[in-house]
């Protein structure tokens, strides 16, 4: 455990009588104090990561986690630490793993996301539940349910809470239409959503790579120190650099094989990322990643 770790440890533990240990293995999450009241919440194996903020009011969530079985594991690791209702979760897309335990964490009054978050939910959700357990695995989607938000925006949102700063941006097309982050302006904490990835390679299946990337310049404007991905560990400034740099190459690489007149499948045998190689899914997704891209960039040209 580092330093601030500790640090954060025992203000947490002060915050909460005594509870809850800073790093809480909660069934297969672990619960990580980032900055004191703010927590997040990292799946195992890179599945979907979450996160919840303490206000004296009550609880803002943030992604309701994988299945839930995870929601209610990290509902129960909430309740160590406040009695306080949860006021609003948030979903920062569409993805099932994001929101296919919306129901457990929150009922739809409180649920807040980008409107065409809730457009591709209501238009799509069926078919993607229908689809979640050949992608997640058929015991990781039991009990997963649509459930749509009820309060939605377009470009940015406050909420209305007393003692803390909490504001939702949306800037621009990236993993999906209706990727919106969660920035902590005081704490100088930013929930990305799958905007970011960290030590583990992007799902681009709907994915705009060229948009993307300008919507993760913009995301650099904001001065964050801590930021918490959409799948993988706590990482800083440096990892949002680490991502720009993977979804840039993958950009290049493919310009490189239209320039050589390299087939896809030429360019899926030689194209390699030696950087991230140690990622999570790189294996099984950098292939999917460049064919992405591929066909994407055929159309932009
Ligand atoms: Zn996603």
């Amino acid at each position: 455990m580092k330093i601030k770790s500790v640090l954060f440890f025992l203000a947490s533990l002060l915050a909460a009588g005594g509870l809850v240990p800073a790093t809480a293995q909660a069934g297969t999450l672990s619960i990580q104090p980032v900055v004191p009241d703010v927590w997040a919440v990292i799946g195992e194996d890179g599945n979907a990561n979450a996160g919840f903020i303490l206000t004296r009011d009550g609880v803002v969530v943030v992604d309701s986690q994988i299945n839930p079985r995870a929601a209610e594991a990290m509902l129960r690791a909430i309740r160590k630490l406040t009695a306080t209702p949860i006021l609003y979760l948030i979903n920062t897309h569409a993805h099932g793993d994001h929101t296919f335990a919306n129901h457990v964490i929150h009922p739809t009054r409180g649920i807040i996301a980008h409107e065409r978050t809730k457009v591709a939910l209501a238009t799509r959700g069926k078919q993607m539940l229908k689809e979640y357990p050949q992608s997640v695995g058929v015991k990781e989607a039991e009990g997963a349910k649509v459930t749509l938000p009820a309060i939605t925006f377009t470009d940015q949102m406050t909420l209305p809470i007393a003692d803390r700063t909490i504001v939702l941006r949306y800037l621009g097309i990236g993993h999906t239409v209706g990727d919106i982050v969660v920035w902590l302006p005081n704490e100088r904490v930013l929930f990305s959503g799958d905007l970011v990835f960290v030590n583990h390679l992007p799902w681009l299946g709907e994915g705009e790579t060229r948009e993307w990337l300008k919507t993760l310049a913009r995301l650099k404007t904001l001065p964050f120190e801590h930021l918490i991905p959409g799948s993988g560990p706590v990482g800083d400034r440096r990892s949002l650099d680490r991502f720009e740099r993977y979804l840039s190459g993958v950009r290049r690489v493919v310009v490189e094989a239209f320039l050589k007149r390299q087939s896809l499948e030429q360019l899926k045998r030689t194209a390699s990322f030696p950087e991230y190689s140690h990622d999570l899914k790189y294996r099984e997704w950098l292939p999917l990643n460049l064919e992405h891209a591929y066909r994407q960039m055929e159309k932009e040209r």
